[in-house]
């Protein structure tokens, strides 16, 4: 069986010679494979039935445009969904239960989105036909005898009223109106509104505006507005995005104790938070943007293991030729020594601002050095940034030099650019658009943005936006870079490739970078050193000097009473549930992070 599908926003036939339709070998001998069609406003359209499947057209397409994919025959019988003519093809299901809490993990452009809108009964899959008009009947009949039948009868028939909190919080804080307060005194039809108030710590922004809410009092908004509702399934896509650690937990505590007995389905891209809070995972694999297909569903542990490797024995199936690996590092591979030159260094300082008091201790970074910065939201990291590069003057202490260039990546993005991803990068600097510079091949392409040029900044997914923002970013000449959450809305690939970008600019450069991340895994792939924030949010901030990884990473989680062990078989961080051997254990030895 053939997938063919064509990416129009890439194909434009008035630019190119139509190498697909006249290079074909099909339409050579006289068949037709491809041919401009009026479905798809004179671009061409490919027939899986009479195509071949050599890939002449997908290499000769001189935008990459098409994409063609052999695969088992087996699968005709498991197409659940077509968006449209040579678009992008689902294959199966996974069953919601309600004793288990399921998760979906997958890299981004794969169908994890279309499989929630699917169970929520809000898109009504076709079968692969996206002209068949299917009537809900007609779509239980064809999945009568399967196991997903007697949950998608009932949510069409209303028995199960289903809650979906959606990816994109930014999309929806434009339709709130009031305080944080009224609205979710407006929607708690089960009389829990302490409890959750409580469980995600909630009060100190109550009486807040929601126009004015951080991305992660948003986020919070919104799951607890989910909370509140009244209904059987209730499904979370990137619950964690914009929480920190000890948010990200609290929201994953919150889901299990609130909704037991109900149909939970869970999306999200950090592994610590699925392995907390999942009982089973499905992982959708494929090619994104041109097929995905669900696994069969695995325990959390094993499931989250196989994804790492990259292969799943239920399934005999390679999804990745490389494995995700977790260093086991407990030193940098850069130099560190006392002679190592120092770039930035600063003395002991405090800054007060309106009701925030910020004090940081004495410290220095190195040329080429990146900082993982930790700690909670509200606790002065962004304040500390602005006083190393002079934006902000401190009331004590001094900074060294005292000119530096910064370049900053806010942590919420929001489209305001009016014009194309190439104006935006090229508005940014001249020559990283350059194909023969080594940040084009290494940044823009990795990140491929490249295939992205041409559309509209405004018109880009949460992760498109996000990997163009930091492009950019790192596109400017600076001393010091400051990366705010760079891993929201990006899948965990994106998060390494992202990361490796990181790296390679601020060794290149001999620049100094910081990156402030609440996904841990990120500082365990690329931090040299690390420094800690502690304190009251809002309230007040105490910075440390930078440490190493291991020390830093213990230092935070006894901050936050939470332990971690190494996973034996792929090394990953996984949290201990609270009061669990392994938690008192480490806790004695006072090993909050096991490396
Ligand atoms: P994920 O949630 O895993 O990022 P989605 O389910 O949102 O992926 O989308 C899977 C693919 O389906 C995407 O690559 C996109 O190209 C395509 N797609 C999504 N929505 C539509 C739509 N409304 N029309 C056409 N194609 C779509
Ligand atoms: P983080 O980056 O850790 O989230 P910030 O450094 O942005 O924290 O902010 C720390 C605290 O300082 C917050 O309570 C914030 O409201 C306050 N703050 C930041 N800038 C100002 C300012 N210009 N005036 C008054 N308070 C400020
Ligand atoms: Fe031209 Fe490529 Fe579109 Fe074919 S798919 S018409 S070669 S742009
Ligand atoms: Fe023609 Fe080969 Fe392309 Fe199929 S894959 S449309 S047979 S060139």
């Amino acid at each position: 069986m053939r997938v063919a599908v064509i990416n129009y926003d890439y194909c434009k036939p008035d630019k190119c010679n139509l190498e697909c339709i006249n290079f074909c070998p099909v339409n050579r001998s006289g068949g037709k494979a491809i041919e401009l069609s009026d479905i798809v406003k004179g671009k061409p359209v490919i027939y899986e039935e009479t195509c071949i499947g050599c890939g002449i057209c997908v290499k000769k397409c001189p935008f990459e445009a098409i994409s063609i994919v052999n695969l088992p025959d087996e699968l005709e019988g498991e197409v659940i969904h077509r968006y449209k003519v040579n678009g992008f093809k689902l294959f199966g299901l996974p069953t919601p239960k309600n004793d288990a809490i399921l998760g979906i993990l997958g890299k981004n452009g794969i169908g994890k989105t279309t499989v929630l809108k699917i169970l929520a009964g809000e898109l009504i899959p076709n079968f692969g036909d996206p002209n068949a008009k299917l009537s809900k009947d007609e779509v239980l009949a064809r999945f009568r005898g399967k196991e997903i039948y007697n949950y998608l009868s009932k949510v069409y028939n209303n028995n199960l009223k289903v809650i979906h909190k959606i990816q994109y919080v930014e999309y929806v804080s434009k339709f709130l109106k009031g305080s944080v307060a009224e609205i979710l005194s407006k929607v708690d039809e089960r009389g829990k509104l302490d409890e959750v108030k409580e469980l995600l710590n909630m009060a100190g922004f109550w009486n807040r505006d929601s126009k004015v809410l951080s991305g992660g009092e948003l986020q919070k908004l919104l799951v607890a507005a989910s909370l509140l509702r009244d209904g059987d399934v209730y499904i979370f896509d990137e619950p964690s995005s914009y929480l920190d650690v000890k948010e990200r937990m609290n929201m994953a505590k919150a889901i299990r104790e609130l909704l037991k007995n109900k149909y939970v389905i869970i999306v999200d891209h950090d592994l610590i938070v699925m392995d907390y809070l999942t009982d089973l995972i499905h992982i959708i694999y494929g090619e994104s943007a041109v097929y995905g297909r669900v696994s069969k569903a695995y325990s959390a542990r094993v499931g989250i293991n196989n994804f790492l490797k990259g292969y799943l024995p239920a399934e005999n199936m390679r999804i990745r030729n490389d494995e995700i690996k977790f260093m086991l590092k407990e030193l940098s591979d850069l130099d560190l020594s006392k002679d190592a030159k120092i770039k930035i260094e600063w003395s002991k300082i405090t800054k007060n601002l309106g009701d925030f008091k910020l004090f940081v201790n004495e410290g220095n970074a190195k040329e080429g050095e990146i900082i993982g910065i930790l700690g909670p939201n509200g606790i002065g990291k962004t304040t500390f940034a602005r006083i190393l590069v002079g934006e902000l003057k401190p009331d004590e202490g001094k900074v060294l030099p005292d000119k530096l260039i910064l370049s900053y990546k806010p942590q919420r993005i929001i489209p305001n650019y009016d014009g194309t991803v190439q104006q935006y990068l090229e508005s940014v600097s001249k020559d990283v658009l350059s194909t023969s510079s080594w940040f084009f091949e290494e940044v823009v392409k990795r990140l491929r943005l490249h295939r992205l040029l041409e559309s509209n900044v405004m018109d880009l997914s949460g992760g498109e936006l996000q990997k163009l923002y930091i492009a950019a970013t790192l596109a400017r000449e600076a001393d010091l870079y400051v990366l705010d959450e760079p891993s929201s809305y990006l899948d965990v690939e994106e998060r390494y490739i992202v990361s490796k970008a990181i790296k390679r600019v601020t060794r290149e450069r001999k620049a100094v970078t910081f990156v402030i991340d609440h996904d841990l895994s990120i500082h365990d792939y690329i931090a040299d050193r690390v420094i800690v924030f502690k304190g009251v949010p809002e309230k007040a901030g105490f910075a440390m000097s930078p440490t190493t990884l291991k020390a830093g990473m213990n230092e935070f989680l006894k901050e936050l009473d939470i332990t971690f062990r190494r996973d034996a078989d792929t090394g990953r961080p996984r949290v201990n549930k609270v009061g669990s051997y392994l938690d008192r254990l480490q806790k004695e030895k006072g090993e909050y992070y096991s490396m």
